[in-house]
């Protein structure tokens, strides 16, 4: 038996593990089983594509260059992998993305130098798979720089409005296409140059236009575009495991991408054509007049007196690492009879489900932890509601500015509750770059400062106060 007939099998067992991983990751209770799947899968495909590589250039050169590749790019991503904080994470992955992109990139470009050997509709089919899988590549590339770039706050959230912004994308497309057919019909280098160029231009175009707050969508849609890349290098390469794998990732990113959409009542396919037919914002330097200011021993009167507090955690409390704090203050709240629960936004944080990972963490009980649409009707009845970290999950302008860049979005309607404190540093906008005129709302108090300090202080306060001293033993917090 030769061992391509071994690696094929091998691969057939890998992509299963690649779907059971899938599967499993799509719960709790079976996310780890999930997790293990999918690292057994890429083991047996790591080996299997060794053993592939070395049955076809047997000697020490290629033995030589896989082991250089294979260790750089282990230790590379070792390395980043145990620094990296989690709130690091979307912009690793949209690096990530990158690599895939540009990978794809020069696979495509590698299939056209070495296509002399094709003739008829092998050739044509060959042709166009180098075209559409640099077109793919590209965009994916450039586009991942944009949102790593954006994620990791070295360029603004803003988006992008160049005038006549649609007419761009649509005639890079129809460009695209022309040159397909010629491609396909007479391969010509320049053709290959071109096509890299507008794609690399478009999808820098594409996520430069999109505002901070639809980022989350744009890190899936940019892992869907990976998985493509992927699929299309599978096609050039005769690599069945990688167009499998392709197909999965790009698929489930798709899917996720329209769920995300979905919940922040977003258009999918503006959001893929780069924000398509969103205007530039029409708010401007709004006056919303004076905020008012609390300190951390109001905060704790305020909560002595309440029967029901609601605390909405955004970016800043996992910034912070003040979920520790927030896990206690909400113990001894309950433990005197408060009725404490959170209300998460699904994009606060910069991952999805960033928040309930942090407050699993530090042990917070699940049935007190509910999603945006269980709890937006219950602000109405709740006494003080505590903003932590959060900004743009919980600006009323996305519900009554139509002009707002995050117009439509569904927040946290936190203004309705009696008494708003929120926790942040400064006056500052959140992600999307917008400001927020809950900070000016009559019933809201700001708490400036770091918001696991501001968090221990009211703690120390409530220590202090007869009500709460029995339920407070000394702090477990970190
Ligand atoms: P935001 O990012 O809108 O705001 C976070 C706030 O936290 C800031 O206003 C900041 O204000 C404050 N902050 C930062 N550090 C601290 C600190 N140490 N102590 C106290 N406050 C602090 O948060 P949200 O969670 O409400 O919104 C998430 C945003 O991120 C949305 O726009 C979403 O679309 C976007 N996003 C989400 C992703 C996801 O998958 N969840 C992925 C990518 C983007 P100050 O500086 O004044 O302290």
């Amino acid at each position: 038996m030769s061992f391509e007939s071994v690696a094929t099998a091998a691969y057939l067992v890998a992509s299963l593990l690649f779907i059971l991983s899938l599967a499993g990751l799509s719960k709790h209770e079976t996310a780890k089983r999930g997790l293990t799947a999918g690292v057994a899968g890429m083991l047996i495909a790591l080996v299997a594509t060794v053993g592939l590589v070395l049955d076809d250039h047997p000697g020490p050169a290629a033995v030589a260059l896989l082991v250089i590749a294979v260790v750089a790019g282990a230790a590379i991503g070792l390395w980043r992998a145990r620094i990296v904080h989690m709130t690091g994470m979307p912009e690793l992955i949209a690096l990530l993305h990158s690599f895939v992109g540009l990978a794809a990139v020069l696979v495509g470009w590698n299939g056209y130098l070495a296509s002399d050997h094709l003739e008829g509709a092998l050739a044509r089919i060959h042709h166009a798979e180098v075209f559409i899988g640099v077109f793919i590549g590209a965009v994916t590339f450039t586009g991942s720089i944009v949102a790593f770039l954006k994620l990791s706050a070295r360029v603004k959230s803003s988006p992008l409005v160049l005038p006549g912004k649609n007419l761009i994308n649509l005639g890079a497309l129809t460009l695209f296409v022309g040159l397909t057919v010629a491609f396909v019909i007479h391969p010509l280098a320049w053709e290959l140059v071109v096509v890299t160029i507008v794609a690399l231009a478009l999808g820098w175009h594409l996520v430069a236009s999109i505002g901070g707050g639809d980022m989350p969508v744009v890190v899936s849609m940019l892992n869907s575009y990976s998985g493509w890349a992927a699929a299309a290098s599978g096609f050039l390469l005769g690599n069945d495991l990688l167009i499998v794998t392709g197909a999965l990732v790009g698929s489930s990113g798709a899917y996720l991408s329209y769920i995300m959409c979905q919940a922040m009542n977003r258009s999918f396919l503006s959001v893929i054509a780069g924000g398509l037919g969103i205007e530039a914002p029409t708010t401007g330097d709004t006056d919303y007049g004076e905020h008012r200011e609390i300190n951390a021993d109001d905060t704790a009167q305020l909560l002595a007196s309440a029967s029901s507090v609601v605390i909405t955690p955004g970016y800043g409390m996992a910034v912070a690492q003040a979920q520790y704090p927030v896990a206690e203050l909400t113990r001894i709240l309950r433990e005197s009879g408060v009725n404490v629960r959170f209300g998460i936004h699904p994009v606060a944080g910069r991952l999805p489900g960033h928040m309930n990972v942090l407050l699993a963490e530090a042990k917070v009980p699940y049935d007190i932890v509910f999603e945006m649409d269980e709890i937006n009707d219950d602000f109405a009845d709740t006494d003080v509601v505590l903003v932590i970290g959060a900004n743009d999950t919980v600006n009323p302008a996305a519900a009554e500015d139509p002009g707002s860049p995050i117009a439509g979005m569904p927040v946290l309607r936190v203004w309705d509750a009696a008494d708003v404190v929120v926790f942040k540093r400064s006056m500052a906008a959140g992600y999307a770059g917008v400001q927020n005129p809950l900070f000016f709302r009559d019933n809201t108090q700001m708490l400036f400062g770091d918001a696991k300090d501001r968090v221990e202080d009211i703690l120390r306060s409530l220590r202090d106060n007869p009500v709460f001293a029995a339920t407070s033993a000394p702090s477990t917090t970190r």
